[in-house]
């Protein structure tokens, strides 16, 4: 009898496709895997084969290698061509040496002898769709890799949907988020052939999230099988099948995700339910790592202001003393004049305009300081870029200047697209970076340069130290969200954040360092053209 093989852990019955010409043959695997509990179906020529795998996604095919119009060994090459995570094994009669050489190299999982030995046949059949279920979950968890990638915050619903429909093989996939008061809008809908779809979809999402709290499972909609807790689909027409799944956090709900076939017979199965689950856990996990990055950006901005406020105080405290001692100053001179005695008038002026200036100090520090905390977010102006990079430089004086010598070479009349707090977040964290990263660092020069240049149609700004440069390795993920090399002293959302301003506002940002030597950020932004302005 039969022995249930122990690797096989998937409640849903797995599906084979045996292709045979002979009868016999076939209905005898059939019986034989059937007691394993595989769901069989069969094919009695290549061609009949292929049609089956348009319609449902088999694990498993075995194929016999002698069959008329179609060899077993062309049915091989077109189903890896086809859908290459599905597993063939190749039946034959015959020792035939080079059959075997030439199916091995084009992909079979492994070749069986007729007559089987049916203990041989489930133990190949078991590790075949081992190897079946490692490549399919392999290939969704890279091409959800795509939701991580992106992080452009206000791209992510673009990228779950995009991504989805492909990893589905979806018509249309929609992507629903609860607003402020907890309506489920539409965050990104890729296919709809209507509005009306859409507007449809999201109300069956919202159903499901109604009914969660009594029934915690996706709702799966295939003709015939309607689920409760929707009522009526027809209103969709000729909808093939339909999955809603609910993405949880907890018992938060954060969002559904619709995925929708329409005709033909591709139609949702069990297996896609499955695989569902699983891509709706990386959506989760893509849209919650969002959220915290959204907020971190917050907080981030808060942290760069923290960094920077201790040198403030110094950049304050220092203005103040000085106004306060030529205040002091003038009024021991009106004193003195009231009481008649000798006074110097141009020195008394002198304090006075001291004094001014003073004050003057202290309000363009506070300006610079209200510029950094307002994101005002237009993108549309043009503003004087050296006033968002005087702005940062004296922003991130204190910083720099207490641990490298500060260059600039800014070129007159450049003016940019964007709007000046953001981008001057931006060169405050180059700066506070390029500061950071000489501290400490034994290099005979200690400089921080920034320079500007126009070229035909950006500013080119390059921001470069001579500090320790950064490993090449580590290059490539110096702008993801939260790579710090400073403990828990960083953030790590300084550059990702800087990128993000710079190409909301249609620029870009790039780095080149040599270990040893040093690193430069160069930022570009649309210009001006001069004869606009
Ligand atoms: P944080 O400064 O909070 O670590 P960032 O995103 O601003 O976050 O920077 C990420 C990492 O990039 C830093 O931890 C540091 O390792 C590296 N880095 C940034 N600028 C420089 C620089 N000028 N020289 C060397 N390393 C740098």
């Amino acid at each position: 009898m039969s022995t249930p093989s122990p690797t096989r852990t998937s409640p849903v019955p797995e599906q084979i496709l045996v292709v045979d010409d002979e009868r016999d043959m076939r209905l005898l695997l059939r019986y034989q895997l059937e007691l394993e509990g595989y769901d069989i179906s069969e094919a009695s020529d290549g061609k009949a084969a292929l049609r089956l795998l348009r319609e449902s996604t088999p694990g498993l095919v075995i194929t016999d290698v002698r069959m008329p119009f179609m060899s077993g060994l062309e049915l091989l090459r077109e189903v890896k061509q086809f859908r290459p995570a599905t597993e063939v094994i190749v039946a034959t009669g015959y020792a035939e040496v080079e059959t075997a050489i030439e199916c091995m190299r084009a992909g079979a999982f492994d070749l069986i002898r007729k007559p089987f030995d049916i203990h041989e046949m489930y133990s190949c059949v078991a590790r075949a769709l081992d190897r079946y279920r490692l490549n399919a979950s392999a290939d969704l968890v890279r091409a959800s890799q795509s939701f991580f990638s992106s992080n452009e915050l206000e791209r992510l619903p673009e990228a779950i949907v995009e991504g989805s429909r492909g990893i589905m093989a979806a018509d249309a996939v929609v992507l629903l988020i609860p607003d402020a008061q907890g309506r489920f809008e539409v965050a990104h809908a890729s296919g709809l052939a209507s509005e009306s779809e859409g507007t449809l979809l999201r109300e069956f999402g919202e159903r499901v999230v109604q009914r969660l709290s009594s029934d915690r499972t996706p709702a799966l909609v295939v003709p015939g099988l309607e689920d409760p807790r929707l009522g009526s689909i027809r209103a969709l027409g000729q909808v093939a099948s339909l999955i809603l799944y609910p993405l949880l956090v907890g018992e938060r709900v954060i969002g559904v995700l619709g995925l929708l076939r329409r005709v033909g017979p591709r139609i949702f199965g069990k297996k896609d339910l499955d695989r569902a689950a699983v891509l709706a856990s990386h959506v989760v996990l893509a849209l919650e790592n969002g959220r915290l990055a959204c907020q971190l950006a917050a907080s981030e901005r808060l942290a760069t202001l923290g960094q920077v406020a201790a040198g403030i105080g110094h950049e304050i405290n220092n203005p103040s003393a000085y106004v306060l001692s030529n205040l002091g100053y003038i009024r021991e001179q009106l004193v003195a004049l009231r009481q008649g005695a000798p006074v110097d008038l141009a020195e008394l002026e002198q304090a006075v305009l001291d004094a001014r200036e003073g004050a003057l100090r202290i309000s363009d520090i506070v300006r610079d300081m209200r510029s950094l905390a307002r994101m005002d977010d237009e993108a549309g102006g043009w503003f004087e870029l050296n006033e968002a990079i005087r702005s940062a430089l004296r922003i991130a004086r204190v910083e720099t200047t207490r641990r490298a010598v500060v260059q600039a070479d800014l070129l007159d009349g450049l003016e940019v697209k964007g709007s000046p707090g953001p981008v001057s977040q931006v060169f405050v964290n180059l700066l506070v970076n390029a500061a950071q990263a000489l501290d400490g660092w034994q290099g005979a020069r200690k400089e921080i340069r920034i320079t500007t240049r126009r070229e035909p149609e950006r500013a080119v700004i390059e921001v470069s130290d001579t500090g320790p440069g950064i490993p090449p390795e580590m290059l490539p993920r110096l702008f993801q969200p939260f790579f710090t090399t400073k403990g828990s002293t960083g953030t790590g959302l300084g550059l990702s954040i800087s990128r993000n301003i710079v190409r909301r506002f249609g620029g870009d940002i790039e780095v080149s360092s040599v270990p040893g030597d040093g690193t430069v950020f160069t930022v570009s932004l649309p210009i001006r053209p001069l004869a606009e302005g």
